[in-house]
């Protein structure tokens, strides 16, 4: 289990990370989403005992960061943005050398080995050099020593950043596999990466949490501002008029100026879930509005996402 609490980092004047509190249970995968700058290595590092917070706990598997740690690092895998790897060594010897260091001896270490050597997929990469890796394999290299000594719980920052499609579904699908007994939390500046990975997603922006819930939760709440829109033959002002009168909607606006066929185009929100289509059409029936088309528009989890970070970034 991951926990953080009202943790703040100030570096100087810069307040990379504010107030941020949150759980994660095992078996569940946290996706941590923000843009470059947000906070997520920040966190990350306070998690990993890397760097201490200016003020606010955390704790990994009940073991406090900053009282106990090496508790904590005996119980994390940590994947940094940069995997610290040592250029001119073999990925067999590299391998063996952290698991060494992190306690494992005898059977014990080699059983260890062979079973991320298997599920990182770097078999046929044991004799080369790290330096002659590419960037695919290195990430796998460090993954590889994230895994180790069989931690319960796992903090990846940014593990997909610069590999291919191929090796990103790969890399998803490990997660995934790895998070059926551990606690794993995830960074990404990508919100595809994250809606394809997390059951459950923070955005942060500027250091603090703006929005934390299920993916589905988020998908509902960018559907909000869903509108119905529909293209009209009539008197534009009256049929504004008209469809503000409707009930269950918040807002009509009229988006485009007359066409030559004298067609508008309106777009309609509604409260949520709520489905106006049988309202409208009875209305251009008693008016004599021509409909000449009708769809809907949803607001995707990007633009909501964009939405809700523009809306908290403070003025520079
Ligand atoms: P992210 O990982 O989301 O891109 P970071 O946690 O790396 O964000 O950075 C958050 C903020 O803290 C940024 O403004 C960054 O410039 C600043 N920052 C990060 N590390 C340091 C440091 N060691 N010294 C000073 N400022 C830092
Ligand atoms: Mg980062």
């Amino acid at each position: 289990m991951i926990e953080a609490k009202s943790l703040t980092m100030h570096y100087g004047t810069t307040r990379a990370v504010e107030d941020v509190s949150f759980r994660v249970e095992r078996g569940e995968i946290l996706g941590l989403l923000g843009p470059n700058g947000a906070g997520k290595s920040t966190i990350m590092n306070i998690l990993t005992t890397q760097i201490a917070p200016t003020s606010g706990t955390a704790s990994i598997e009940g073991f406090d960061v900053i009282d106990q740690p090496i508790e904590v690092r005996k119980h994390t895998g940590y994947l940094p943005e940069n995997v610290p790897l040592y250029m001119d060594m073999e990925v067999g010897e590299y391998l063996h050398f952290v698991a060494e260091g992190r306690g494992l001896q005898g059977s014990e270490l080699r059983e260890r080995l062979d079973w991320v050597i298997v599920k990182c997929g770097i078999k046929a990469m044991l004799r080369r050099l790290i330096a002659q890796l590419s960037k695919g394999y290195r990430q796998r290299v460090g993954l590889a020593q994230a895994l180790v000594h069989d931690p319960k719980v796992l903090v990846l920052d940014e593990p997909t950043s610069g590999l291919d499609p191929l090796q990103i579904i790969g890399i998803r699908d490990l997660v995934k596999e790895l998070s059926a007994d551990k606690t794993i939390i995830v960074s990404t500046h990508i919100l595809q990466e994250v809606e394809a990975i997390s059951d459950r997603i923070i955005i942060i922006n500027e250091g603090r949490i703006i929005a934390d819930g299920s993916r589905v939760e988020l998908q509902q709440r960018a559907a909000q501002g869903a509108s119905r829109m529909v293209a009209l033959k009539g008197d534009p002002s009256a049929i504004l008029g008209n469809l503000r009168e409707l009930p269950r909607v918040r807002k009509v606006t009229q988006l485009e100026a007359v066409d030559p066929d004298g067609v508008c185009i309106f777009a309609i929100e509604s409260e949520v879930g709520q489905e106006i289509w049988l309202d409208l059409a009875q209305m251009a029936l008693q008016n004599g509005w021509l409909i000449k088309d009708s769809w809907e528009q949803k607001p995707s989890l990007e633009e909501a996402f964009i939405q809700l970070t523009r809306a908290t970034t403070q003025p520079q």
